[in-house]
């Protein structure tokens, strides 16, 4: 083992943990295939396409059967959304016309209609629609592979056994980390995609990382390096050096709760985006569901609202998987970052002040009546009902999304139709605004809970996916801490739990602080529950009051993190670009758009982009051995 890390290339985690081994690439290509060729037989090929389309159909019912019953992951619920694509008639339809209007054979015109319906969806700005680009591309490969008659595995060109490795690739496709969880694969490092893509979702059930670097091709070099993937901080170390390895593996570690019972410190939840995530659970002292983001339900591939008995089915799902424990549904938080392709927000030149949740229902209040009247219809019988109404700012918008739930329940009762009749009311802190309103709106509020991931967005006028601002964007800032004491203040002034849902409630680290400071509940990530668990039960409420106490003291961020012992957070603008072209200008370490960037030049057969003629400048004046972008 060598004294000194080789070098750190730095990225962002879209799902999270820590895993080592060796860094391997792969392209899972469809070899062999015709390609181009023209066939001329137009009625032979589509009734090949029509063969395979349903012999990969019956092989993915299979796989849902088998996923369903050892109850392993999401994964039979993604792959029921394949069976679904593949079925339904524009996919086919569009092979279909390509083999006869361009007598291209099968293989051809999947690939073909394909690419243009992932150009549409690419094209739509929508994020979660471009998340849905790689299912599609999954199942191009798979119906490319059948039709040339290879073996269907996506793993099956890559040389060395993959286990124990950490695959580079540049996209997670679904079907590809299926199998390379059940081959012993340990992570992956990819250059595209976000934490919505079903293959993030995938491999976070199966607790693969996964990391995201700028620019795949930069890595090239590193095939077969020993690697130390560290998605929870965003790097990648290569041949990493004892002092490094030793500490992330053990907080890593697979953690042993010894108590079963609950903390008596605060309760801990779970954060889902859909119902499919809660098969398999380790439910050992935990609360329930703390919050269910509801917008997978109307984004992804749809071209309008879900009914409400769609919508019924899914709370349904969540409410079955979740008894006896509690179940916390946040009403939809669209808007923002969050876009539906199907419905038009009017123009947004600032999306994240923009049209977004409750603001919408003031054109649209049958939005949200219609989305409570499918919760409360799905929860008969399920008493443990919360609703979770996110980006309150102020007590007259608690009062008007109230009355549409309101008029939703007189509605249901009206009609005579079964629904659960008690549940809870909780506020989402999510504005600053909100957090001077707080007391006020703990009068009329059951419960609350503090969205740290836009209350700090807020708090600081930072947005939160742009990599260039987030230096002051973290929990530990003294600011945040001082909100935090006050909400909590609040809170127990008002004898309401308040729990914190955001990522900060996620940060071993600053647990203790959280704690001392008086937050009652956690909801954090299924795969972070047993974590946070383990780091509750090793603390004491004293000493937790003792180290809130000196926080809140703290005059900068960093004098935080040294009280609680753990170094600052690497300078530099942080790398977690959630979109495609985006990379860092070497010189600045700013990112930068690749998309129509004229200042760009290649060295080393990679391609730089820059921010402005000087940074290209100095670039081109630097020795090529000194610029490295992966540092
Ligand atoms: C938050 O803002 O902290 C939160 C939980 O909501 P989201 O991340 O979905 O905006
Ligand atoms: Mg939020």
């Amino acid at each position: 083992m060598t004294t000194e890390t080789r070098e750190t290339v730095t990225g962002s985690g879209i799902a999270p943990g820590v895993a080592q081994g060796i860094l391997r690439f792969f392209a899972p290509v469809a070899e062999g295939t015709r390609g181009s060729a023209a066939t001329g037989e137009p009625e032979t090929e589509i009734e090949r396409f029509a063969q395979h389309v349903g012999s990969l159909i019956e092989d993915l019912r299979e796989m849902v059967a088998r996923l369903g019953e050892d109850s392993a992951s999401p994964g039979a619920d993604i792959l029921r959304s394949h069976i679904l694509l593949l079925e339904g008639s524009s996919l086919r339809s569009r092979v279909e016309e390509t083999i006869r209007s361009s007598s291209l054979a099968a293989e051809a015109a999947v690939e073909h209609a394909i690419e243009e319906i992932v150009r549409v969806f690419e094209g739509s700005g929508n994020p979660v629609l471009v998340e849905r680009a790689p299912d599609l591309r999954d199942l191009a490969i798979q119906l490319r592979q059948r039709l040339a008659g290879q073996q269907p595995s996506l793993l099956a060109g890559l040389p060395q056994d993959p286990s124990e490795s950490i695959l580079a690739t540049r996209e997670l496709l679904p079907s590809l980390v299926l199998e390379a969880h059940t081959r012993g694969v340990r992570g992956f490092v990819v250059d595209r995609g976000t934490p919505l893509s079903h293959g993030a979702i995938l491999a976070q059930s199966f607790d693969l990382p996964v990391l995201r670097v700028p620019r795949l091709e930069a890595l090239w070099s590193l095939d077969g390096s020993r690697v130390l993937l560290d998605a929870d901080r965003g790097e990648l170390l290569v041949e990493p050096a004892a002092a490094d390895l030793e500490p992330r593996l053990t907080e890593a570690a697979p953690v042993v709760v010894p108590d079963p019972e609950p903390s008596p410190l605060a309760r801990v939840w779970l954060n889902v985006m859909d119902p499919a995530q809660l098969v398999g659970v380790d439910w050992t002292g935990v609360e329930g569901v703390g919050l269910y983001r509801t917008e997978m339900l109307f984004l992804g591939g749809r071209s309008g609202m879900p009914s409400e008995e769609e919508q019924a089915r899914a709370y349904r799902n969540l409410f079955e998987r979740c008894a006896p424990g509690r179940a916390t549904v946040r009403t939809l938080d669209i808007g923002g970052d969050k876009a539906l392709p199907y419905f038009s927000l009017g123009p947004q030149d600032n999306p994240a002040l923009g049209l977004r949740a409750h603001r919408i229902y003031r054109f649209h209040p049958e939005i949200l009546i219609t989305q409570v009247r499918a919760i409360l219809r799905a929860a008969t019988g399920f008493p443990a009902l919360r609703l979770l109404f996110p980006m309150i700012e102020c007590v007259e918008e608690w009062r008007f999304v109230q009355g549409l739930v309101d008029q939703a329940v007189d509605s249901l009762a009206a009609e005579g139709v079964a629904f659960q009749e008690r549940f809870e009311r909780g506020v989402l802190v999510e504005t600053p605004s909100a957090v001077w309103s707080f007391p006020r709106l703990l009068e009329a509020a059951d419960f609350a809970s503090i969205g740290t991931n836009d209350l700090i967005q807020y708090l600081f006028a930072v947005d939160r996916s742009n990599p260039n601002v987030l230096r002051t964007y973290g929990p530990e800032h003294p600011v945040v801490l001082q909100v935090l004491d006050a909400l909590a203040r609040d809170a127990k002034k008002a004898g309401k739990p308040l729990a914190i849902c955001g990522k900060a409630g996620t940060d071993l680290t600053l647990l203790p602080v959280l704690i001392g400071l008086g937050i009652t509940d956690l909801s954090v990530p299924i795969n972070r529950a047993q974590a946070v668990r383990a780091r509750l039960a090793a603390l004491g409420p004293r000493e937790c009051r003792r180290v809130a106490r000196e926080c809140l003291r703290a005059k900068a961020p960093d004098e935080v993190l040294e009280l609680l012992g753990r170094p600052g957070p690497p300078k530099g603008p942080d790398a977690a670009s959630h979109r495609g072209a985006e990379w860092m200008d070497p010189v600045c370490g700013m990112a930068v758009h690749a998309d129509g960037n004229p200042l760009s030049t290649v060295r080393h057969g990679r391609q730089f982009y820059f921010c402005s003629r000087e940074c290209l400048d100095a670039f081109l004046r630097q020795p090529a051995d000194l610029t490295n972008q992966t540092k």
